[in-house]
C-alpha cells in the first residue's frame, strides 16, 4: 500500500466528462489498495478567462484581489471532482489550500510555499476518504488568500507529496511525459523515459511549462520521487531521477525554449566603474528580474553598450526605467526589442563534450538564423534569436543533436 499525490492539470479536468474521468482513475488507484490524495488546476482556460475579467475592471489588477478571484478556478474543480467521485461509490472530501494550511509567504501571484500542516489530510486518508485539494493557492499568515504563479498547481502537488511523505508524486498532463523538447514545435520529439533532476531543473527554468520550475525545486529539496504522465493513455510516463549514474548520459538531453523574453539596449554609455550598478539597480528596485546581461566593449574605448534582458510582461516598465537612467548617464540611444525568444540546450553529458557551441551555433547558421545574444553554463547553452526563428531554430538544433534517436 502507497500513499500516491496526482495532479491533474487544467485540460486533464476541462470538462465533466473529464472530471468523471479523472475520478475513474483515481478510483482505481484506490481500488488497488493505495491512498490518494489528488490536487487540480482550474478547468482549461478558466485562469485566463479570470485574469481576463480583472483586467477589463482595472488593467494592473489589485494583487491581492486578483489572488481572491483566481482562487475560485481551482476550487471549481475540487468540488466537482469530489462528487464525481462520491457518484461512483469513492468517498473524497475536497479542500481549498487555506483548509489544508497551506501556508506561503504574501507575494500575491506568486508566493511560495512555506509549509503544510498535514493532518488535516492524513485523518482523511485514515478514514478511508481520497483528498481533494486545490493548486495553486495557499493563504498567508493574516489568513489572505495567495496563488502561486501559472503552473503553479505542479508546486502544490509537489509540496503536498513532501509534506506527507508520500511515495510519488505523479503529474497528469496532456503529454505522455517529458519529451526532448515540446512537442507542440517539433512532432519528432521524443518522449524521455528518464530525466535527471538537474536536467529538468534546467529545462524548467530555460522555459519548459511541462513542470513549473518552483515544483521541481521542491522535488530536489525533499527528495519526492515525481513522474510526469498522461491523463488520455495508458503509460509510465517519465520519472525525474536523481542518481545520475542510473541513466546513461547523453549530451544534450533537450531543447528548452522561452518566448516571454525581452532585450533592452543602452548604447554609449560611459565606460568607467559603477556604470552597470547604475543602470540595473533601478531596474531591481523596481522589482524587474534580470535574465541575460551582455557588455561590449565600445570601439571608442571611452564608452560601451550594455544589453540585458527581462520577462516580456516586464517589457514596458523596464524600458521607461532605462530612458530614465540613461538620461542622467548621457548615454546616446535606448533601444529594445520584444519579439526575441531564447532557445537553450540542455544536458549534463555537456559537460564532459568540447564543441556543443559550435556545432549548435553552425547548425543555427546553416539556417540564416542570426544569435543575438549567448549564455553559458556547464549543462546548458543558451542563443537569443528573432522571435521568427523559434519553430526553425529548435528543429535545427533538435535535428543538428540527432535528438529524435534513441540514446
Ligand atoms: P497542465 O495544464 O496539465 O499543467 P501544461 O500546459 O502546463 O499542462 O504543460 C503541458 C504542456 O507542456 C504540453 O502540452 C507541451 O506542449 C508543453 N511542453 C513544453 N516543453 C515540453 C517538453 N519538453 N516535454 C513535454 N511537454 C512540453
Ligand atoms: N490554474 C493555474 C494556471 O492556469 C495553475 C495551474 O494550472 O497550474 O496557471
Ligand atoms: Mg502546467
Amino acid at each position: 500500500m502507497a500513499l500516491i499525490v496526482q495532479k491533474y492539470g487544467g485540460t486533464s479536468v476541462g470538462s465533466v466528462e473529464r472530471i468523471a474521468a479523472v475520478a475513474q482513475r483515481v478510483k482505481d488507484w484506490r481500488d488497488r489498495g493505495n491512498d490518494l490524495v489528488v490536487v487540480v488546476s482550474a478547468m482549461s482556460g478558466e485562469t485566463d478567462r479570470l485574469i481576463g475579467l480583472a483586467k477589463a475592471i482595472q488593467p494592473r489588477p489589485s494583487p491581492r484581489e486578483l489572488d481572491v478571484l483566481l482562487a475560485t478556478g481551482e476550487q471549481v474543480t475540487i468540488a466537482l471532482l469530489s462528487m464525481a467521485l462520491e457518484h461512483i461509490g469513492c468517498p473524497a472530501r475536497s479542500y481549498t489550500g487555506g483548509q489544508v494550511h497551506i501556508l506561503t509567504d504574501s507575494a500575491h501571484n506568486k508566493a511560495r510555499i512555506r509549509d503544510i500542516d498535514g493532518a488535516r489530510m492524513r485523518a482523511d486518508l485514515e478514514a478511508g476518504r481520497v483528498v481533494v485539494v486545490a493548486g495553486f493557492q495557499g493563504v498567508d499568515e493574516h489568513g489572505n488568500i495567495t496563488t502561486l504563479g501559472r503552473g503553479g498547481s505542479d508546486t502544490s502537488a509537489v509540496a503536498v507529496a513532501a509534506a506527507l511523505k508520500a511515495d510519488e508524486c505523479q503529474i497528469y498532463t496532456d503529454v505522455d511525459g517529458v519529451y526532448t523538447t515540446d512537442p507542440r514545435i517539433e512532432p519528432r520529439a521524443r518522449k524521455l523515459d528518464r530525466i535527471t533532476f538537474e536536467e529538468m531543473l534546467e529545462m524548467a527554468s530555460l522555459g519548459s511549462k511541462v513542470l513549473q520550475i518552483r515544483s521541481v525545486e521542491f522535488a530536489g529539496k525533499y527528495k519526492v520521487p515525481l513522474r510526469v504522465l498522461s491523463s488520455f493513455q495508458e503509460g509510465a510516463g517519465t520519472l525525474i531521477t536523481f542518481e545520475e549514474e542510473s541513466v546513461e548520459q547523453a549530451v544534450i538531453s533537450g531543447i528548452a525554449f522561452n518566448r516571454d523574453e525581452a532585450k533592452l539596449t543602452a548604447l554609449g554609455v560611459p565606460d568607467q566603474p559603477g556604470v552597470a550598478q547604475k543602470i540595473l539597480g533601478p531596474i531591481s528596485d523596481a522589482n524587474i528580474e534580470v535574465d541575460m546581461i551582455i557588455q561590449n566593449i565600445a570601439a571608442d574605448e571611452a564608452t560601451t553598450d550594455f544589453t540585458f534582458t527581462v520577462h516580456r510582461n516586464d517589457y514596458a516598465r523596464a524600458l521607461e526605467i532605462l530612458r530614465g537612467t540613461c538620461d542622467g548617464l548621457g548615454a546616446r540611444q535606448v533601444t529594445g526589442d520584444d519579439r526575441i525568444v531564447k532557445i537553450s540546450l540542455v544536458g549534463v553529458g555537456m559537460r564532459s563534450h568540447a564543441g556543443i557551441a559550435a556545432k549548435m551555433f553552425g547548425a543555427l547558421a546553416r539556417e540564416g538564423i542570426n544569435i543575438r545574444m549567448i549564455s553559458t553554463s556547464e549543462i546548458k547553452i543558451s542563443v537569443v534569436v528573432d522571435e521568427k526563428y523559434l519553430e526553425l531554430g529548435v528543429r535545427a538544433l533538435h535535428d543538428a543533436f540527432e535528438l529524435d534517436q534513441a540514446r
